[in-house]
């Protein structure tokens, strides 16, 4: 797709980078003159997809994430790619409550806040491995 703006960011999977990435991508959409919820609402987003890769795509080994985003009239795409374990089953992955990490304060609840605060979110699966998230949002301002 050509985008009237677009980025592409690769940061190494560190718990530090999670504000940066979430920041950047508010930053960028300011174009867009997004109101102070709506800018909100992507960076948690954002968030949420980073922690994803950072604690279950590395396992907080680290490794890199690839953030893109791009910008279209008044829609923003953004895009969290992970090359680490990936999921083999993302429908339950994507079920409120789901988590493998129950253990370590994970509610499930990551995937449901990105699809309620985005307009759309999309998953599946990196190769040869990991996940790619894919988040869009029409800014109305
Ligand atoms: P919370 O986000 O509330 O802290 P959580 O991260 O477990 O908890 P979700 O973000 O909804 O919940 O993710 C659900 C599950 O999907 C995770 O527990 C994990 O098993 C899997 N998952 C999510 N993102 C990734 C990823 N990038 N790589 C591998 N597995 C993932
Ligand atoms: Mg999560």
């Amino acid at each position: 797709m050509a985008f009237d703006n677009y980025f592409k960011l690769e940061f190494e999977a560190k718990n530090i980078n999670e504000s940066f990435a979430r920041s950047v991508v508010a930053v960028f959409c300011t174009e867009l003159k997004p109101t102070i919820s709506e800018i909100n609402d992507v960076k948690t987003a954002v968030s949420e997809a980073v922690t994803n890769a950072i604690v279950h795509g590395y396992q907080n080994k680290g490794g890199q994430i690839v953030l893109e985003a791009g910008i279209t009239g008044n829609t923003l795409d953004i895009v969290v790619k992970d090359t680490g374990v990936g999921i083999s089953d993302i429908d339950m992955a994507l079920q409120p409550f789901f988590t493998t990490k129950s253990d370590e304060e994970h509610s499930g609840m990551g995937f449901t806040l990105m699809d309620s605060f985005m307009d759309c979110m999309e998953v599946k699966q990196n190769t040869p491995s990991g996940l790619i998230v894919h988040l869009k949002k029409v800014i109305k301002g």
